[in-house]
């Protein structure tokens, strides 16, 4: 059973080893429920939480691969690679396309996808003028989640049958301007490479993203 502790700051954040289900091909880690409380201590609401997101310790991305596998395509050159030992993240969602016409809700941006060529995360609303690291622009496929990026810094707990617990996410997840994918900045320490060419580049209008672990859930 896999489980995800952040410790300390930066890239890597620890968790614990990630043995495999005995017996089963471990395809997709099961969606959790999160519920994320904003800074103001209002609702933001209940979410699905997709989990087998991984940090690229080449680009300093997020990407999308089963089992922990280099995937995708990296501006690095070859695919996308994590470290095992870092964290294992989850991404809110809402089951579907619904967060395309939900209310925006402060702390809580939808209409974040998943692009099917390079397996990155960008914002589905600038996929024509987006740089995807394959070649062209980053690609939105029909009936892939639309994912909601919590931000500033919200109170996120899970709950599983019936037992709330709390969840530390990571703070300093930036919007790039140019390839218009999701990049870990770590006070702009970091910038990795940008498929547009060079680092990457925060976006004058990109909020500080909160990005959550996946926490296995408790099967009672
Ligand atoms: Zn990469
Ligand atoms: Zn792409
Ligand atoms: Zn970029």
């Amino acid at each position: 059973m896999r489980n995800s502790l952040l410790v300390g700051i930066g890239a890597a954040v620890a968790v614990a080893a990630l043995p495999e289900l005995a017996g089963t091909a471990l395809a997709s880690n099961p969606d959790v429920v999160y519920l994320i409380e904003l800074d103001d201590g209002t609702n933001g609401g209940e979410y699905l939480c997709q989990s087998d997101w991984w940090y690229c310790v080449k680009c300093s991305v997020i990407y999308h691969s089963d089992n922990d596998a280099p995937g995708g395509v990296c501006p690095e050159g070859g695919m996308h690679q994590n470290d095992t030992s870092y964290t294992l993240y989850c991404i809110p969602h809402d089951g579907g396309s619904l967060s395309q016409t939900e209310a925006p809700v402060n702390g809580v941006q939808a209409g974040w996808r998943w692009c099917s060529r390079c397996q990155g995360l960008f914002w589905g609303s600038a996929a024509s003028v987006s740089v995807c690291p394959a070649g062209g622009h980053h690609v939105v496929t029909s009936g892939t989640y639309v994912y909601d990026l919590p931000y500033g810094k919200p109170y996120i707990s899970e709950m599983i049958n019936g037992v709330q617990d709390d969840i530390t996410g990571q703070t300093d997840w930036l919007y790039c301007g140019q390839c218009r994918g999701l990049f870990y900045g770590h006070n702009n320490t970091i910038s990795g490479v940008c498929p547009a060419g060079g680092p990457h580049s925060q976006a004058s209008n990109s909020s500080n993203y909160y990005m959550p672990p996946y926490v296995n859930p408790v099967i009672v």
